[in-house]
Parts: C-alpha cells; sequence; structure tokens
C-alpha cells in the first residue's frame, strides 16, 4: 500500500470544486504523516479521544474533522482546536459546542447530519429536524452544510437514490439558508456515485490508508 499514490489516484478523480477529507481513524501517526508529506491537510477522526491525541502530536496546520457520533460531554476536548464537526445530530449537542466554542473565543463549523440511510442505526436528523435547528442563532456556531451516510449496501441504486435525497435536502436548505455550502456524502465504497449526486465535501479511509 502506497499512502501517496492512493491520494493522488483519487484526487486525479476529483474536479477542485470537492474536497477531500482523509480519514484516519485506527490509523496510526506515521500514516497521518505520509498523507501530510503527500500535500494532505485535511483529516478526520470518528472517536474523541484519538483526535486529541493524534493533533497533539502532528502538525500545526493539519485542520482537524470530527466525523463520529459526539457525545455532548466530550465537546470540551475538541472545542479548542477542532476544524469541523460532521455530525451534529441533536439541538442539545448544538447548544454544548456553541458554549464550548464561546469559552474558547472561536466559532466553530459544524455540519448536520441527516438521516438518509435503511437502517436504524445510523444516527441523523430528519429534514424538518435540520431546518429546525438552522433557524436558531448561535453566535459561536457556523451551520455551514449537511452531512450523510448511505446504507451499507451492494445496491447501487439505492445508495443513489438515499444520495438524491441528501441532495434536495441541501438543495431545500439552501434555498431558506443562503450560507449552507457544504454537502458532505461520500466515503470509499461509493464516493463516485457520491459526487454524482453533488456531494462537494468526501470522507475516504480505506482507500487512502488500507482497510481497517
Ligand atoms: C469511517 C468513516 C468514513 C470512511 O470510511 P471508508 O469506507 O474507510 O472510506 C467516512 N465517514 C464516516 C462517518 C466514517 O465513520
Amino acid at each position: 500500500m502506497n499512502i501517496k499514490t492512493n491520494i493522488s489516484n483519487i484526487l486525479n478523480d476529483l474536479d477542485e470544486k470537492v474536497q477531500l477529507v482523509a480519514v484516519s481513524k485506527t490509523k496510526p501517526t506515521t500514516y497521518i504523516l505520509e498523507a501530510y508529506q503527500a500535500g494532505q491537510r485535511v483529516f478526520a477522526e470518528n472517536k474523541v479521544q484519538e483526535l486529541v491525541e493524534k493533533s497533539a502530536v502532528l502538525p500545526d496546520d493539519i485542520q482537524w474533522h470530527m466525523i463520529g457520533h459526539l457525545q455532548t460531554n466530550k465537546v470540551k476536548y475538541i472545542a479548542p482546536f477542532v476544524s469541523l464537526i460532521h455530525a451534529v445530530d441533536s439541538k442539545k449537542l448544538l447548544i454544548e459546542i456553541d458554549k464550548r466554542a464561546k469559552q474558547n473565543d472561536r466559532v466553530i463549523q459544524c455540519l448536520l447530519q441527516i438521516h438518509i440511510a435503511q437502517e436504524s442505526s445510523k444516527f441523523g436528523l430528519s429534514e424538518d429536524e435540520a431546518l429546525e435547528l438552522l433557524e436558531m442563532n448561535l453566535a459561536n456556531v457556523s451551520i455551514d452544510g449537511i452531512m450523510g451516510m448511505a446504507t451499507f449496501t451492494d445496491d447501487k441504486q439505492q445508495i443513489r437514490s438515499e444520495f438524491k435525497s441528501l441532495k434536495n435536502t441541501f438543495e431545500k436548505a439552501k434555498s431558506k439558508f443562503h450560507k449552507l455550502s457544504i454537502l458532505s456524502m461520500g466515503m470509499s465504497g461509493d464516493y463516485d456515485i457520491a459526487i454524482e449526486e453533488g456531494s462537494n465535501m468526501i470522507r475516504i479511509g480505506s482507500s487512502i490508508f488500507g482497510s481497517r
């Protein structure tokens, strides 16, 4: 496995409108540094502790994204440095992020996670719930887009239709909240479909760093 080659292969396929987020969860910092040396600056983790530990020892100009389900009581650990939180799925969490951002004298960028998959296990908001959160006026959070995960299936048509529905929600929300700009959808197995359906941020782990 060659991390550098994997990254350039993916980037070669991408339009410059699509941002590549390298998902480094479970992978050692040596792998992250290899990707960093290839020019990658945006990395994501799904566990708070791992995010905190890795960010402490890796270069300061890395932008760290939190992609996993985030518990309210752990927001304080990442609030000083996190660059984007992808999976905001409750009002309570949003209010806590606002509070901790304020304590750190910063504005934290967030995405709302929308439930699009058939599996009931996946977290996320309905479209109406997301629109309600967008109405809130919190000074220290900036909701800049939405995020979703398709069902884990080989059925490409189903994945496509779930991404289509997320894109619809995005357009609908954007018509009311003009500053929304990020549509985070697509992982190693489905990012080609996600991009065809309008994604502008893909979260890629195993295609860069190997399987977990
Ligand atoms: C792990 C993870 C990814 C990356 O998955 P791969 O299939 O390894 O590309 C993307 N998004 C989220 C939310 C994840 O937890």
